[in-house]
């Protein structure tokens, strides 16, 4: 049997159907770890075009069922283990939430301590305190607005001209939108006006993230503090020195500021295509600068104990059960030929 026919069957066989104990027990991965952005009950406009996530209802399932099956785990319980290059005694789930967003403060924080679950929150430091907006958030403001406003010919041309692409079509400038990423980000800024936003009217109203103070709460409340780059740029997109400076930077930024007991650093949007040199400098085994690294590479292994691969647990069309035992099946499989350590060159 090949391994794509056994992928499939696996994949394709009845997911939900498989016993959570079996898959636990064969799969390699210690640490369930689902991240998150937010958790709300209402629309949030600047990033429902952008990616889905749980309300508070269907994030209390979630938990409920982690709690039936895995213990949880807190971010310096994974550090220590991790420190340690012991294998876990029993496999646990880490709950983490990127971007340090103010419905993590509002929503998902009240759930969490009243289950009596910890989690990780992962942060920008050019975005805590609302200093300046994600440039993803700002494409997200106006693809919403694109979709409210009446987009005459006068639009289109400017928008275009701005874009430096011939745009005719209300579709042809969401794409033009969508197409627009971190090195070119200012082209948002030039677009604004014509969409009649303001970005730092934005800011300032609706502030979208958590400022200082409520992040010292959570710290006081038993939760914890990672980086997360200091403003978000897609790590692929950018060369060596600056993913180094970046994951330093904001890492000594949160240790300054909240002195967690370990050092640790999750992946602006995906750790794709970051090489070995990366991996090298910050999480060496005799001198690593990082307690802890969270990648994204779903169902995969990293060889170097201090990196550990977490998977979307926010979109509402799958319910958690679902995702874990997919990412563990998957898992399994990749064990199985020996291919689930990743290979970075
Ligand atoms: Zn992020």
């Amino acid at each position: 049997m090949t391994m794509t026919s056994s992928i499939k069957r696996i994949v394709f066989s009845g997911i939900t159907s498989l016993n959570t104990q079996w898959l636990k027990k064969r799969s390699g991965i210690d640490v369930i770890s689902p991240f998150h952005h937010l958790v709300s009950d209402e629309p949030v406009p600047w990033i429902d075009k952008l990616y889905g996530y749980k309300n508070s209802r269907q994030f209390e399932a979630d938990l409920d069922w982690l709690l039936r099956n895995f213990r949880p785990l807190s971010l310096e319980q994974v550090a220590g283990q991790a420190q340690s290059g012991q294998p876990f005694p029993e496999k646990g789930f880490l709950i983490c939430f990127d971007d340090g967003l103010r419905q993590v403060y509002e929503t998902a924080a009240p759930i969490l301590l009243r289950k009596g679950v910890p989690a990780a929150f992962f942060l920008n430091p050019q975005f805590v305190d609302n200093q300046s907006v994600f440039h993803n958030f700002k494409k997200g403001l106006l693809l919403d607005r694109l979709d409210r406003m009446s987009i005459t010919p006068g639009i289109l041309t400017a928008a275009g001209n701005i874009l430096g692409i011939p745009v005719t079509s209300p579709d042809q400038l969401r794409d033009g939108i969508c197409s627009i990423n971190y090195l070119n980000k200012q082209l948002f800024d030039k677009l604004a006006p014509i969409f009649d936003l303001d970005f730092d009217r934005f800011r300032l109203e609706q502030k979208p993230f958590m400022d200082q103070d409520q992040i010292r709460q959570l710290i006081a409340q038993g939760f914890s503090v990672g980086a997360h780059s200091m403003d978000h740029p897609l790590y692929s997109l950018v060369p060596l020195k600056e993913q180094l400076r970046q994951t330093r930077e904001s890492t000594a930024w949160v240790q300054e500021r909240f002195a967690p007991r370990f050092r640790t650093f999750a992946f602006p949007h995906v750790d794709t295509g970051v090489s070995k040199a990366f991996f090298d400098e910050l999480v060496a085994p005799d001198a690593p600068e990082l307690d802890l690294i969270l990648g994204n590479t779903t169902a995969m292994l990293e060889p170097n104990p201090r990196v550990v691969h977490r998977f979307i647990g926010e979109n509402p069309d799958i319910p958690i059960d679902r995702m874990v035992k997919t990412v563990l099946s998957y898992n399994i499989v990749r064990k199985t030929v020996n291919r689930q350590y990743i290979r970075r060159s």
